[in-house]
């Protein structure tokens, strides 16, 4: 009897040590996939480099991809804080490779290669399915990540971070020897929708076009906030808050800065296009010494955004910031407290 306890609770051990691990493909098996994958992945790094791709890496998809790339490890970070995230121990894992993979490669010049619908299909023709054109990987952080541009802008995900975000996790967790797509997809949502809480939208509509305010993160004062402004096919940064700013509470310096409560103005026709105002409170992180307390001082920016509206024959009209301003509207901040 002792023994087939001992038979059950051996069988159980490993069991259970097996369902941790065995979300990753073992060596071998990842050996095999990555050298059959490795002829494909030559095949497609030369047709993404090729001329029949107009400005691979040059329309605003591609520039928003490799920029949610830069913004992956960032994500993983903002998820692995919720108490939903990575409930189980495999999705922590894998969420900690993907993590070290995006701070890896975050630098790496190929780390995406964009392909056409056309050769995308062509070149990954054998395992696809409906929902796995739009990208396509090995199972190693040695190989791009092969996007299908082409859908992205068909799917109109050019201008959405949180999307491409989700699209990058599932990719580099193949990278990370992870095979099954439901398993990736449902990390995908939850990296997804912690980023997409760390971050605040504001939209406005200047002549006929949309004109779309990012603030990504800045939770601490060691979490830069990232503050985009999308208009038409470009993405134009914000002027630092903390340009036109200086600490009030002796000893202390200028760290990082918050905006939130975004609110637009109308748009007033001026100086030959349009004049836009963007008010925003702000949070200024003031610290003392290299390591100190970070005492939080609060005031109010102003942004003005002049705007050119062009007319094209192809479309109905073509927006662009021409001159954006900033300004600091309450000079002296109330009494600031203690933060973190
Ligand atoms: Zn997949």
């Amino acid at each position: 009897m002792k023994n087939l306890m001992t038979l059950i609770l051996g069988l159980s051990f490993s069991f259970s040590a097996f369902a941790a691990a065995n979300i990753f493909l073992d060596a071998q098996e990842r050996d095999v996939r990555n050298k059959s994958f490795a002829t494909l992945a030559a095949r497609a790094a030369m047709t993404s480099s090729g001329a029949d791709i107009v400005g691979n890496g040059g329309g605003i998809a591609e520039q928003n991809m490799r920029y949610a790339y830069t913004m992956l490890a960032k994500s993983v970070n903002y998820c692995l804080v919720l108490p939903q995230c990575g409930e189980s121990d495999n999705q922590l894992i894998v969420l900690e490779k993907i993590y070290d993979i995006a701070r890896r490669n975050q630098e790496r010049e190929e780390n995406i290669l964009f392909l056409s619908d056309k050769n995308f299909n062509d070149i990954f023709r054998t395992d696809l399915d409906f929902d796995h054109r739009v990208a396509k990987t090995g199972f190693s952080s040695e190989f791009p990540i092969f996007v299908n541009i082409d859908q992205i802008y068909e799917a109109e995900l050019e201008n959405d971070l949180s999307a491409m975000i989700g699209i990058l996790v599932h990719e580099v967790g193949h990278q990370a020897g992870v095979a099954s797509h439901s398993f990736l997809d449902a990390l995908a949502s939850e990296v997804r929708t912690a980023f997409f809480r760390a971050q605040v939208v504001a939209d406005t509509v200047v002549g006929t076009s949309k004109v779309s305010l990012s603030l990504i993160g800045g939770l601490s004062a060691y979490d830069n906030q990232e503050r985009l402004l999308f208009v038409g096919d470009k993405k134009v940064t914000l002027n630092e808050p903390t340009a036109v700013y200086v600490c009030h509470t002796p000893g202390t310096k200028l760290v990082a800065s918050r905006l939130m409560n975004p609110a637009w103005g109308r748009a007033v026709a001026r100086e030959g296009g349009l004049m836009v105002r963007l008010r925003a409170d702000v949070d200024y992180y003031c610290q003392r010494g290299e390591k100190g307390f970070v005492f939080i001082e609060q005031a109010q920016v102003d942004y003005r955004f002049l705007f050119q509206i062009s007319v094209k024959p192809t479309r109905v009209s073509e927006l662009e910031v021409l001159d954006q301003e900033l300004r600091l509207r309450t000079s002296l901040a109330p009494d600031p407290f203690y933060g973190l």
